[in-house]
């Protein structure tokens, strides 16, 4: 059997009625497999293929074991069935073992019609391996979550516990109590950062944009991060171009940018400088905080931006990281049209670079309710 539009039995339908209906199959990613009662393959697109349902050939045994064992029982019962199984990637038992398994949802359903013998089954295979994914990096953020307000919940329960027993003991006692302050805060931080984090990555993350002085977002930051940066000694300045302007949330692009200070900061010893530089570069403009601290190593650089990822999980700890910060920064680059890149040295310090569209975005356009997820203008036939 030719890959693709198959079938034996005859139609009274126009050519060219066949050739739209072969290739609307042909083109579709859903894969379609039609079954004798012999399990003889009448109709199998190209997605049926590479979704493993079916191998090419028209012999019972190319088409999956699982596959047929379905026909089976609905030929038998007379009801549809529909499964989610794991079939590996391109064909249906000839790479079984070094295909990467993939979800398929599947529905079997009974045909039944005049001018064809009994028993045929139609079979629709859909791929849900992203689906699959987003659920399980769903599944992994709850747990994760829920480790890490473990730990300061933990913690204080411990600490009161002992500071009850350390009743008579001043100086412990004020110990102690200082230690709830600073992990009951670092609870209220995770707290509200994990709800900043799902209202950026919810249904309406950015208000309605406005022209946002460049100025006035580093002032704001230099304010907010004043006194972690006298504590170390740290001088912040401001270096590059005066006067520029971005356009998006105000509140959204002080956040992201005290996020990087507040980072460089941390991530630096005392008596260093910090700087933020803006400049415009063709159609974005850069805003970039440099440290002189403790840089990140390449391997860790692409992962800093996921969420509760740590280079260095002790010292996130001490500093009373969450390690939802860049999580945040990336979701407002990205937000506002832009991206945020990183350049770092261990040892040396390291470069966090906002880039931001210097432009209005485009009038915003009324956007149907769906969103597009891929589109392949070469798809066309
Ligand atoms: P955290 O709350 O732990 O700081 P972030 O998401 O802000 O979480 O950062 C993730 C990790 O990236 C940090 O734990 C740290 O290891 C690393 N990192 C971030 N900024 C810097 C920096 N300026 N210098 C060195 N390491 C950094």
């Amino acid at each position: 059997m030719a890959v693709g539009w198959h079938r034996r039995s005859s139609m009274s339908t126009s050519p060219q009625a066949e050739r739209v209906a072969a290739d609307a199959l042909n083109a579709l990613r859903v894969g379609v497999l039609v079954l004798d009662a012999a399990d003889v393959p009448v109709l199998a697109n190209p997605a049926a293929v590479e979704l493993g349902l079916v191998r090419e050939g028209v012999s019972p045994q190319q088409v999956h074991a699982v596959i047929r064992t379905l026909a089976g029982q609905v030929r038998r019962s007379g009801v549809r069935r529909e499964v989610e199984l794991d079939l590996p990637r391109g064909a249906g038992g000839r790479v079984h073992l070094a295909g990467e398994p993939q979800g398929v949802r599947v529905r079997v359903i009974p045909l039944g019609g005049e001018d064809y013998p009994p028993g045929h089954v139609a079979i629709e295979a859909s791929d849900v391996t992203e689906a699959h994914r987003v659920a399980r990096v769903r599944r992994d953020f709850v747990a994760n979550v829920s480790h890490e307000l473990k730990t300061p919940v933990g913690a204080l329960a411990l600490l009161a516990e002992t500071l009850l027993e350390a009743a008579d003991d001043p100086d412990a006692s004020r110990r102690f109590a200082e230690r709830i302050h600073h992990e009951s805060q670092r609870l209220a931080r995770l707290v509200k950062e994990l709800l900043e984090l799902s209202r950026l990555q919810g249904a309406d993350p950015l208000p309605t944009p406005v022209p946002v002085a460049v100025d006035r977002i580093v002032n704001e930051v230099v304010d907010r991060t004043r006194t972690a940066a006298a504590a170390k000694n740290i001088d912040i300045h401001f270096a590059g171009t005066r006067g520029l302007t971005v356009f998006g949330s105000e509140n959204q692009l002080v956040t992201a940018v005290a996020n990087l200070v507040e980072n460089a900061i941390a991530y630096s010893s005392e008596e260093t400088k910090v700087t933020i530089d803006a400049r415009r570069v063709g159609d974005m403009v850069d805003i970039a905080v440099v440290d002189q601290g403790i840089g990140i190593a390449v391997k860790d650089l692409d992962r800093i931006f996921e969420r509760f990822y740590r280079a260095d999980q002790a010292r996130s700890r001490d500093t009373g990281g969450t390690g939802l910060g860049l999580a945040i920064v990336k979701h407002i680059a990205v937000n506002h049209g832009g991206r945020v890149d990183v350049d770092s040295t261990v040892g040396a310090g390291s470069t966090f670079t906002l880039r931001l569209p210097a432009r209005p975005p485009d009038a915003a356009l009324p956007l149907p309710p769906g969103v597009e997820i891929d589109s392949e203008g070469s798809d066309v036939l």
